[in-house]
């Protein structure tokens, strides 16, 4: 492919006193919480936890407008849909300041197999793999790795189209049911049969302007559900940062590695990207491996990480959105661990309309913030109820990460409602010091979201 959309005469990253922010999950909140350091925010559709007054002064609103309707100084888009949907690429053809790529962009994270092809070809380290569209020749190609073995969708596949094993069969059953069509639809006639990689992971989120890049801090976060890492494949059950294995040099070599030559690769296609290059990173024995990356910021690594930032994210993301990033992102030594709270039932059939109880006591504990991910207005008159399978992330800063530790689950404990679910082991081992929370890469799904 060539010639991406060019995404037209680039406004100047003026002064940013409005900032519309797309999207209604922690990742959201998150962001809004941050950018109304310095600037009005608002949030389409947002939820009923982003609202109010900054500490700064600054308003933060939540709103129904659709964001061509919304008027601001930038808009920061929070998922990857409507980017590959290229909203980012109206917006910007209405002359607007958009933080986030074009649908030639995010197609990185639309087709894996467009994002391994264009890792192999940038020869960025990662898990070796084969794309294919016959069963024969997967199978093939399947049989002639070593176990783990993974079998993915190429395209979207509403959060599922994963697949982990250590059974050689079960990896051959999963690459015709996803071939046939039955399985995943259009989004599974295509598989990119992977190697399975072993080791612990992190989430590294790196601005980019088109060309400069910047990373941000790293973190790790847990996708199992249940303690010690069992338990259905979730879309995130918590996240801490720093991860202290990963420094500031290993950080700078994973961006003249993983994602600088990735840049180099998206420009020689004419795509000028502009928002965050999420690289999820397998640390195996032989080196740190790019699982893949993704269009957005992650959720919940957003929530331990923006809180830590030092300074202005208004002025961090209009710098990369005009093409003129120039500011170090700088954050604070102290860690952050966000627990995520999640109802009844999740992730296969989760529960909504549970009442919660809690929110304003969980707030008051020192340094904790609850991020709203699936809440609504309870209809019956005040209060708010459960809206969805992750309802709240519960974050704190400390001193130390096990500081940090003690008070996001003070926090969980006083939030409650019937069936809610959380971990007991976010980062329990890297506070302890016992290095990065292992993570059992066995018969993983991808995380529904
Ligand atoms: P992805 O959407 O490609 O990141 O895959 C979802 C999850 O599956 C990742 O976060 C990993 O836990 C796991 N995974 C993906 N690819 C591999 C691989 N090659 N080896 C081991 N685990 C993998």
């Amino acid at each position: 492919m060539s010639g991406g959309a060019s995404p037209g005469p680039t406004p100047s990253p003026g002064p940013i006193r409005t900032v519309c922010v797309v999207g209604s999950g922690g990742r959201e909140h998150a962001l809004a919480a941050v950018l109304a350091r310095t600037a009005e925010v608002v949030v389409t559709p947002g939820n009923p936890g982003i609202g109010g007054t900054s500490p700064e002064g600054h308003r933060i609103r939540s709103v129904d407008t659709p964001p061509e309707e919304v008027e601001a100084d930038l808009y920061v888009i929070g998922p990857e849909a409507p980017l590959v949907n290229g909203l980012a690429d109206r917006l910007r053809a209405a002359g607007r300041l958009v933080f986030g790529p074009g649908a030639d962009g995010a197609r990185l994270e639309g087709s894996k197999a467009f994002m391994k092809e264009l890792l192999a070809e940038a020869g960025v380290p990662t898990a070796r793999f084969g794309v294919f569209t016959e069963v024969g020749p997967a199978v093939e190609f399947l049989r002639s790795l070593d176990g783990p073995w993974v079998v993915k969708t190429d395209g979207l596949a509403a959060g599922k189209g994963v697949l982990v094993t250590d059974t050689l069969a079960e990896a051959e059953a999963d690459v015709a049911a996803k071939l046939s069509g039955d399985a995943f639809g259009a989004a599974g006639r295509r598989v990119v049969v992977e190697e399975g990689l072993v080791g612990p992971e992190c989430s590294l989120l790196v601005l980019c302007d088109g060309e400069r890049l910047a990373p941000l801090a790293p973190a790790q976060d847990f996708k199992r559900r249940d303690d010690g890492d069992l338990g259905p494949n979730t879309g995130g059950m918590g996240a801490y940062s720093p991860v202290p294995e990963v420094d500031a040099g290993l950080v700078d070599a994973l961006v003249d590695e993983a994602v600088a030559p990735l840049v180099v690769a998206l420009r020689a296609r004419g795509i000028d990207y502009r928002g965050v290059l999420y690289a999820g990173l397998m640390l195996t024995p032989t080196g740190p491996k790019v699982l893949e990356f993704n269009v957005r910021f992650g959720d919940p690594e957003t929530q331990v990480v923006l809180p830590r930032l030092e300074g202005d994210l208004c002025a961090l993301l209009a710098e990369a959105a005009a093409g003129a990033l120039v500011t170090t992102p700088r954050f604070r030594p102290d860690p952050a661990v966000c627990v995520v709270l999640a109802s009844e039932g999740y992730p296969e059939h989760p529960r909504t309309g549970d009442r919660i109880a809690g929110l304003a006591e969980a707030a008051a504990v020192d340094g904790v913030t609850v991020f709203h991910a699936g809440t609504a207005d309870d209809p019956d008159g005040s209060g708010v109820v459960t809206a969805g399978g992750r309802v709240l992330g519960v974050t704190a800063l400390g001193p130390t990460l096990d500081e940090a530790r003690t008070r996001a689950y003070a926090g969980v404990a006083a939030i409650s409602w019937p069936g809610m679910q959380h971990r007991g082991d976010i980062a329990r081992a890297a506070a302890s010091g016992a290095g990065p929370d292992p993570t059992d890469t066995h018969v993983k799904a991808e995380a529904p979201r």
